[in-house]
């Protein structure tokens, strides 16, 4: 059984059906990619798997249980949780209290320390700045915070959402080798990326959507060498 299993997902808005009949599997441990051209449904996806949003039909599993429809807070609890797209970090807000607020589904004050500790070893650079405003982090940085924020409920699952969006390259290769870390510490990843060749480098799998539905979906070195990802996604 995978840790989560996504099955004949429909969502809408209002009269727009922004994902349509979606099968995913993502299992313990690997990373996935979910690629696709803007407004495909990825973001509406991972929203709606981390309880944002409701579905309007199908089933969403983790772990065996079903999650599609249940509040975010429930969902965080239960191990899954999300760095969103445009890190949405509170600028006015330190660096540390950025953190501890990813923390709120967190009821033990010292599984909140553990986790902060564990989060502070990932991003050394984060430690330097604890106290600092985050909004006068760099870009990277600030992308470090918003993962380094979604890791303090220690998720079992971590769904990041364009993390590699508006860097500089060395910075966006910076940010795979974070990603690359954290598969290694055992955090099951769904990666939402525009970069395609760099996903795919790093992923287990990927899943290509259209226009709300699965178009392809194959390990990550398959689709790497398929025509048509090439073609789409690849400049090839
Ligand atoms: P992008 O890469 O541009 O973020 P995406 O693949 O993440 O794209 P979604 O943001 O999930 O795509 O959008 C899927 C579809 O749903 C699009 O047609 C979009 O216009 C529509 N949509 C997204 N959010 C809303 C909303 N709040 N209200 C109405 N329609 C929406």
């Amino acid at each position: 059984m995978a840790l989560l299993e996504i099955r004949d997902l429909c969502v809408n808005y209002g009269p727009i059906q922004a994902v349509r009949n979606i099968n995913m599997d993502v299992d313990e441990g690997s990373i996935v990619a979910l690629l696709g051209a803007n407004g495909a449904g990825k973001t509406t996806t991972l929203r709606t798997i981390s309880g944002v949003i409701k579905p309007a039909s199908g089933s969403v599993k983790f772990d065996g249980n079903e999650i599609g429809g249940r509040r975010a807070s429930r969902v965080a609890r239960l191990g899954v949780n999300m760095s969103p797209e445009g890190r949405l970090i509170f600028n006015e807000l330190s660096v540390e209290e950025n953190l501890r607020a990813g923390a709120y589904c967190i009821r033990s004050r010292a599984e909140t320390e553990r986790n902060m500790k564990r989060v502070l070893t990932l991003f050394p650079r984060l430690e330097e700045r604890l106290k600092q405003h985050a909004g006068t982090l760099s870009g990277g940085e600030q992308q470090m915070l918003a993962i380094g924020r979604a890791l303090m409920s220690k998720p079992r699952l971590i769904m990041l959402d364009e993390p590699s969006m508006g860097l500089a390259p060395l910075l966006v290769s910076q940010i795979f080798s974070i990603i690359r870390e954290l598969k290694d510490t055992g955090v099951t990843i769904l990666l939402v990326e525009q970069n395609a060749r760099m996903a795919l480098r790093i992923a287990d799998r990927a899943y290509v959507l259209e226009t709300g539905r699965v178009k392809l979906s194959d390990s990550a070195d398959a689709l790497l060498n398929n025509d048509e990802v090439q073609k789409a996604y690849l400049g090839g």
